[in-house]
Parts: structure tokens; sequence; C-alpha cells
């Protein structure tokens, strides 16, 4: 497995090595660098100033059931799920955390029974996001125990399953499998914003995740929100909070406040330039055509067809276009991951995510040379 290091490593191959076709392509992580571009272009306008004597306090909102939760970032939720129309917000308990990732911890924690005698089995559909079992076990808690993939678990009692929707790898539209009534379902919708799959409906889930990382791009502000219904389940998800970080940095929900209230802002001002969201949906487009057209020669690769669906945003039918490609090596390669390492492009494998290594998970969101030096090697490895 690649560390941060290792990709910082592969970055300057890639900035250095004389010959185009020698530098090593690093696809392995979800590293949304893509938005740089539009925030580049939004100047000033998401910057803000925080003086020293400012933001000192470990409280933001003592009368609020998630107290170290800023006001400012609260409300910009709000807004943006309702510009969007991507979740309901009303009877909602909102918790920050740092990133969804903290908030997905937190969620075990919360719905993990205190007095069982086994630890509650978390599942999740294969394929799922790798870091599920990973994170799911690192501290081989007696609370909770990762079980695999949901559509073969079949044990009595209660469980935890994950629905990530659209999916992490392959982009679908995910539902619950289980269906035992002793479930309790978290809902991580980190990809469900108009640039990478059509808005059916508001989502109203009894606990949902998202994040700034895949929304506008901000993963280096790891900040990530839930929206709870169950009023005990928030305040124990508040109480992991408290005893893993005493909070959530005021700084980082102050940008991402500031960042969601810009794209909010372009949604709603019209302006010829477009909304943040019609310039990502734009740039997506444009990837997923180029891409489709340099696997398109039979033989080799190839990705799943996702169904179109109206899209209440845009108010048009469209295919989704996910953060990732979920690429399958046809014929005598096995495995797929070694396949592209050999052509110098570095991506994850399906066995990651509980499913063959046949299959291979790749960012699209790189920055746009790299995903055009991409293009061009996915073409010549075909030639
Ligand atoms: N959930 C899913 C499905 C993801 O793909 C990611 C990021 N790869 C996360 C959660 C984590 O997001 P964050 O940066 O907010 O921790």
């Amino acid at each position: 497995r690649l560390s941060i290091t290792d990709f910082s490593a592969s970055s300057f191959f890639a900035s250095t090595a004389e010959k185009s076709e020698e530098r090593v392509i690093n696809l392995d992580h979800g590293d949304p660098t893509m938005y740089e571009t539009f925030w580049r272009r939004m100047g000033d306008r998401t910057t803000i100033v925080i003086s020293g004597w400012q933001t000192m306090s470990y409280f933001s909102d003592i009368g609020n059931l998630c107290w170290f939760l800023e006001p400012e970032f609260a409300q910009q939720i709000i807004r943006l799920h309702k510009v969007v129309g991507n979740a309901v917000t009303e009877n909602r308990h909102i918790v920050v955390g740092t990133g969804s990732s903290q908030l997905f911890q937190a969620a075990l924690y919360a719905l993990s029974p205190m007095d069982a005698t086994d630890p509650i089995s978390v599942v999740s559909a294969a394929p799922y996001y790798s870091s599920y079992p990973l994170i799911t076990d690192c501290l081989k808690s007696g609370l909770h125990k990762w079980a695999g993939d949901a559509r073969c678990f079949n044990k009595s009692g209660p469980y935890i399953e994950l629905i990530t929707s659209p999916n992490n790898p392959d982009g679908f539209v995910r539902h619950s499998v289980v269906n035992q009534s002793e479930g309790m379902l978290v809902h991580d919708l980190a990809y469900y914003w108009p640039q990478y799959t059509p808005i059916t409906s508001p989502a109203d889930y009894e606990l949902m995740l998202f994040t700034v990382s895949k929304c506008t791009g901000h993963a280096g502000t790891r900040i990530g929100w839930a929206l709870v219904k169950d009023e005990q389940v928030a305040r124990k998800m508040v109480k992991f909070i408290e005893l893993s970080t005493i909070g959530v940095s005021k700084d980082s929900q102050l940008r991402a406040a500031q960042v969601l209230k810009v794209a909010s802002d372009s949604c709603e001002s019209h302006e010829e330039s477009g909304s943040f969201f019609d310039y990502s949906y734009q740039l997506m487009a444009k990837r997923w055509k180029q891409l489709t057209e340099a696997v398109q020669q039979p033989g080799l690769f190839s990705m799943p067809d996702i169904p179109p669906q109206f899209c209440s945003f845009y108010k048009k039918i469209f295919k989704p276009q996910p953060a990732f490609a979920w690429v399958k090596c046809e014929g005598e390669i096995h495995d797929c991951e070694g396949f592209f390492r050999e052509n110098k492009i570095l991506v994850r494998s399906g066995k990651h995510f509980g499913d063959s290594p046949k299959l291979v998970r790749i960012n699209m969101l790189d920055r746009e040379q790299i995903f055009e030096a991409f293009v061009r090697r996915i073409q010549m490895i075909q030639m």
C-alpha cells in the first residue's frame, strides 16, 4: 500500500521525468485537486482572515447539542443542501467532524451497543470503500467488527450497514441490501453532488455523512458533517468527538463555511461564468468522454454502464460521471493493478474493495495535466 509520502515522491517523478512516457502517474488516492482551477478563479472571494485573538476558545455554540459546531458553518450547510436539493436538513442534528472519516468512526461508536458481549457486525455491499474495513477494525474494538460483504451477511441480531451512494469505487446508486429488522444504517453521501450523479430527491435517511473533500474539493480542510435524526445517536457522536479531539478546528469550519457560501452564491447569482457545480459538471463530463473514447477499442478494458436518471438540480437526464473509474482488465490479465503499474500508472486493486484483482479504481479528480497524461498513456497501452 502506498503512503502519502509515496504520493509526493511520484508527483516529483511526474514533474521531473524527462520523457512523458516514463512519468509515474499516481491515481491511487482520491485527491480532488481538479477543483483548484475553479477556486483560483474565484480569487479573494473565499479568503478569510483570522486574527491571533480569534477562535481561541474550545467552544463554538454552548447552547447547541454539538457545542463545537460553528453557527456560520451550520447555516451554510443548510443553505447548500437547500440550493442543491440533495438532503433534508429539517429536524436533524448537525454534527461536524474532522473529515467524514472521523464522523464514520463516531457513527460506529454511537450505534454500537455498549453492553453487548460480542462486537456488532459492520457490513457493506462489495465493492465497498476500501477504508471501511481498515477503520472499523484498526483499534480491534470490543464494540464493532468488520463482517465483510453485506450481500453475504446472514447473522441474526443487530448489525450496522454502510451504504455509499453513489458508491466508491463504482459510482452506482445504492440502497441497503441486508433488510433485517435490527439493522442500523449509515448513508455515506460523500458523492451525492450534481457534478457526479443526478440528484433524484433530497436524501432523507436516519444518519447521513457528507464532506467538503468531495463536494468542493477542500480535502485538506478536513471538514465533514453528519445529519442525524435521532438525538441520542447525535449526542453519542458528539461524545466520541469530544473524547478523540475535544471538538473540531474552528479555523477549518470558518474556512469551509466561506467556501460553501461562495459555492451557494455561485448557484444563485446566475453569473455568466456559471456556478461551481456547472464548472465541475462540465469538467467531469469532458473527462468521462475522453476516458470512454480512450478505452473504446475492444478487448483490453471494460467499464460499468451506469443508467441515466433525471436530475432535479440540472433539470435534465444524464449518466453518472463518478469521481472514480472502475476499470476491468479483460482476458488474460488477472492482476489489473500490476498491469497498470507496469505501465507506470498507480491505481488501487479491486481486492481492497472486496472485489476481484481484475478490477481497479482510478482517481478521476486529479489536476488537468495529470489526467491528460493518463488518457494518453491509456491510448498508448492499447496501440
Ligand atoms: N467516504 C467516502 C465514500 C470517501 O470516498 C471518502 C474519501 N475518499 C471519505 C468518506 C472520507 O472523506 P473525508 O476526507 O471527509 O474524511
